[in-house]
């Protein structure tokens, strides 16, 4: 003798009111019906609940519960749609990658992509380093933890759009978006091809825009997005693989500012205040207009509000 209780939806009890017709006992107070076969005496209450007594009662159960069970994770499916792209909370303490960018709102220099694979071990260490937001970071700090970072030989994919390429692909009518878009998806399918078969619990991007367009945009490229694929926003102060590529990104934005400051002969800002419009005044007056496709993001409206300066 042995019994199960399970709860099942009210049209499962209607038809099992029908299938028991022949087998129906006098029902207790409370109760919608009580059945019995070979295997069991079945008995159904108002609340969904319904309880399997006898032989077999594990074998009875299994003909209902089975029949619900698509029902069930039909109901789920909308919500968890919606949840798709977001992380579960338990990965920022697995072994994951994270991707972020640098130098999308600097008028001189490139865009720079990095992600990083951080295994779960090494988690406390790069926090003990240091390693979070670099935008709360100064650029020195950026550049000693870049170094540390290296140290650890965490493996990582650092990808530069330089100026040059970023002004011709936007004048072909591509967006930033869609520009870092294709520089995320190339770095972590670089980081992938490296770490080969090592556990990965997912991969998290630092959201730019809706995970639908990212998908969207390197759709149009006959792209598609890897296996457990993440999207937040403000990544880089949860997950500290997403902080490791913000800071390997930012630290060589910092460096590509440097070389193209050498290059030029003038100190390149970064941001795009007005400071900047005074810079590109003074570059333009050394150099000429032309000089800009290789150090600036042209389509910037600091180019035209240089004009005033000049
Ligand atoms: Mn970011």
């Amino acid at each position: 003798m042995g019994q199960q209780v399970h709860v099942l939806p009210l049209k499962t009890i209607e038809k099992m009111k029908k299938h028991y017709a022949r087998m129906i006992q006098s029902t207790p107070q409370g109760a919608l019906f009580r059945a019995k076969n070979a295997n069991a005496v079945i008995t159904a209450y108002k609340s969904g609940k319904v309880l399997f007594q006898g032989a077999s009662p594990g074998i009875e159960a299994q003909k209902w519960v089975e029949e619900t069970t698509p029902v069930a994770s039909k109901n789920q499916a909308p919500s968890q749609k919606v949840s798709t792209y977001e992380p579960p909370s338990t990965l920022f303490e697995k072994t994951h990658i994270g991707s972020d960018e640098a130098g999308t709102g600097d008028y001189f220099g490139p865009i720079t992509v990095a992600c990083a694979y951080v295994q779960e071990a090494q988690i406390t260490k790069l926090k003990q380093l240091g390693v979070k937001d670099s935008k709360n970071l100064t650029d020195d700090t950026i550049r000693r933890l870049a170094k540390e970072i290296l140290k650890l030989r965490i493996p990582y994919s650092l990808l530069v759009l330089r100026n040059e390429k970023y002004n011709k692909l936007q004048k072909q009518g591509w967006s930033q978006g869609k520009m870092k878009a294709m520089l995320h998806h190339h770095a972590i399918t670089n980081l992938l091809k490296k770490i080969g078969d090592a556990p990965l619990e997912g991969i998290l991007v630092d959201q730019f825009c809706e995970p639908k367009l990212y998908k969207k945009h390197i759709g149009s490229e006959n792209k598609s997005l890897p296996a457990k694929t993440f999207f937040m926003t403000k990544a880089e102060s949860y997950s500290i693989a997403v902080a490791t590529g913000s800071i390997i990104a930012r630290a060589s934005f910092l460096n590509e500012i440097d070389k193209l400051s050498d290059t030029v002969g003038i100190r390149l800002q970064k941001g795009a205040s007005r400071l900047v419009d005074q810079t590109i005044a003074s570059l333009i007056n050394k150099e000429g207009r032309g000089i800009l496709h290789s150090c600036a993001k042209v389509h910037f409206a600091n180019t035209n509000k240089a004009e005033k300066y000049l």
